[in-house]
């Protein structure tokens, strides 16, 4: 079964003023198709047809060497992009609670420092990427990946990830990457994230 663009869980204009809409339909229905399409291309035929894109980027190494450049730069983009979209909500912002906070606090500090990592790391990422909280190895930790490489990839379990390509907030941020990663706290689903965490520890 191929994979799809999976629909948005909200409309398009429901993260402005924080994402505005031009930017989401442009981001969902071209940015993502153009993933999904071209990661379908690179598993016809193969043994990981059919296999779900965790399990295939997973396993990259039993493609065909020359389909795994192009699974990992657009099966990558693609469960970087589902994981994006459903780690939002216009109900979103705010703080963890239970021991998704814990486990942050535990990790880091406190949340705003978490924050501040986080944000970092996506500032800092040259070019291109992700700026991530994962899972590894039991842990909480902060990355960054280049291009559309998924924390999967290194054996961890993503749990929340911001898009740094410009294609994601140029339109309403321009050139200031800072005050996108800023603003964008207040669109996160929380409560999506500790149920990552969750099923993932
Ligand atoms: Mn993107």
């Amino acid at each position: 079964m191929a994979y799809e663009v999976p629909p948005l869980p909200y409309d398009y204009n429901a993260l402005e003023p924080t994402i505005d809409e031009a930017t989401m339909k442009l981001h969902h229905d071209k940015h993502h198709q153009a993933y999904v399409d071209k990661a379908n291309a690179a598993l016809e035929g193969t043994e990981l047809d059919g296999k779900s894109v965790e399990e295939a980027l997973a396993s990259l190494d039993k493609l065909p060497a020359d389909q795994q450049g192009p699974f990992r730069n657009n099966g990558g983009g693609h469960a970087n992009h589902t994981l994006f979209w459903e780690s939002m909500s216009p109900d979103g912002g705010g703080e963890p609670g239970g021991e998704l906070a814990d486990a942050i606090n535990e990790a880091f500090g406190s949340f705003d420092e978490f924050k501040s990592q986080f944000e970092a790391n996506g500032v800092g990422q040259f070019g291109s990427g992700w700026t991530w909280l994962v899972l590894d190895g039991g842990s909480l930790k902060l990355t960054k990946t280049a291009n559309q490489d998924s924390p999967i990839l290194e054996g961890q379990t993503p749990l929340l990830g911001n898009d740094v390509w410009e294609h994601a907030y140029y339109l309403t941020y321009n050139n200031r990457r800072p005050d996108y990663l800023k603003a964008w706290w207040d669109v996160v689903a929380w409560d999506k994230v500790a149920e990552r965490y969750a099923n993932a520890k």
